[in-house]
């Protein structure tokens, strides 16, 4: 920007939905130069670099404000406009917009923002960001809103050599379609085991607090409970379902019937057994019915009755001590998310732009690039 250039405006407006989320978008069309003139400047790069510095579309990381400063992630996306990412919450919101009014500026709905009209793409992304419940997946989505996805979009639309060359790049951008979705609903994980044998125990030691209700007697947790939370970043909800076992009433049915509803749709299954008592049917039941899920052998707080019979692989866990429980969050983690994207890497984030991806693909292999053309344009509007 020339130095005497005059602005056509000095506003901030917040672009996410008021106290949701993990991540708070703040748009300000305005003179980063202000920002940087105060003393101390309100942001502090950890490149160094004054803001009215940074690179236009470079995602910059820094602190802003006086102790205790936030952190923020901070993005110029033209000369006179900068958008400024903070943690959720109304506290850090607020106080960036006084600190931005503090130099001239006027918070404005963004609506009336200039350049308000958002383009599909990056309306999604964005949508999705306020929806995170996690830094780490937030992290990913703001990414993508900041132009990650649309970088690779467009290499696809660029391409002269679209037949076959860009199979792969398509096939890449759909291998995390699965994970681009969980970053906005939680991977599910669900419980299974005999009644008794810990299963509330072992989701409440996993949450760290009381959240299901423990009982003595058996089929006291009819119903399927479920609890929310993060490992390794990642948003995780876990399921306790009812005691499968032959019913003893109505109400236990319909608890079972709901209980393997779940464990059909879970991204991962534990069957939870209790290795204090003896090794029964149902127990071996269960192990074959759901072969692939991890299991948990409980209570290795007390001498084990199961000797040989006891699958190899099996996670001894006290959920009582918590012995062993790190090692099964760390066990689920490397299960629900065994690739982690690195930095740069484009994800797509919604079921429109999965789909359209899809329908790309399959015209490509049928060799119709026209198609694949306007359906690369259809993400990118
Ligand atoms: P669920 O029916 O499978 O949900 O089992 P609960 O979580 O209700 O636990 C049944 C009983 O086992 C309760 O008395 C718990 O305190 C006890 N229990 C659960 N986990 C452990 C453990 O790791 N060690 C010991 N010693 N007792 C446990």
């Amino acid at each position: 920007m020339p130095p005497d250039a005059v602005l056509m405006e000095n506003t901030a407006a917040v672009l996410t939905p008021r106290g949701r989320g993990a991540v708070a978008s703040i748009r300000w069309h305005g003179d980063g130069r202000a920002v940087d003139r105060r003393e101390p400047p309100l942001f502090r790069a950890a490149n160094g670099r004054p803001l009215a510095e940074q690179p236009l579309g470079r995602i910059v990381f820094g602190k802003w404000g006086d102790a205790p400063e936030e952190e923020v992630v901070v993005c110029r996306r033209d000369a006179q406009t900068i958008e400024v990412h903070c943690h959720g919450g109304d506290a850090a919101v607020r106080r960036i917009l006084s600190d931005l009014e503090s130099v001239g500026c006027r918070t404005v709905p963004w609506t009336e923002q200039s350049g308000a009209e958002q383009r599909v793409l990056e309306a999604e992304c964005l949508e999705a960001l306020s929806r995170a419940t996690t830094l780490r997946t937030a992290d990913v989505l703001l990414e993508q809103y900041l132009g990650t996805l649309r970088s690779a979009l467009e290499a696809l639309r660029f391409s002269p050599f679209l037949r076959g060359g860009d199979l792969p790049a398509i096939g890449e951008l759909l291998s995390w379609a699965e994970f681009g979705l969980h970053l906005t609903r939680p991977w599910r994980v669900v419980l299974t085991g005999r009644p008794n044998v810990g299963k509330s125990s072992l989701i409440n030691a996993l949450l760290g607090y009381a959240r299901s209700i423990v009982f003595d007697q058996p089929g006291t947790t009819r119903d399927v409970v479920t609890a929310d939370a993060a490992f390794g970043g990642w948003p995780v909800q876990l399921a306790d379902t009812a005691g499968i076992r032959v019913a003893g009433c109505d109400i236990e049915a319909a608890g079972i019937a709901r209980a393997r509803a779940h464990l059909a749709d879970a991204d991962c299954r534990m069957v939870v057994l209790d290795t204090s008592r003896p090794c029964v049917a149902e127990d071996m039941e269960l192990l074959a019915e759901w072969p692939e899920a991890l299991v948990v052998a409980n209570k290795s707080d007390l001498p084990s009755a199961w000797g040989d019979s006891l699958p190899s692989g099996a996670l001894p866990v006290s959920s009582l001590t918590g012995a062993g429980v790190d090692a099964l969050a760390e066990a689920i983690v490397a299960r629900l998310v065994p690739r982690v994207p690195e930095a740069g890497t484009a994800i797509p984030v919604t079921e429109r732009q999965i789909s359209l991806l899809r329908e790309a693909q399959a015209a490509l292999k049928a060799g119709d690039d026209d198609r694949v053309q306007l359906l690369v344009d259809a993400l990118l509007c």
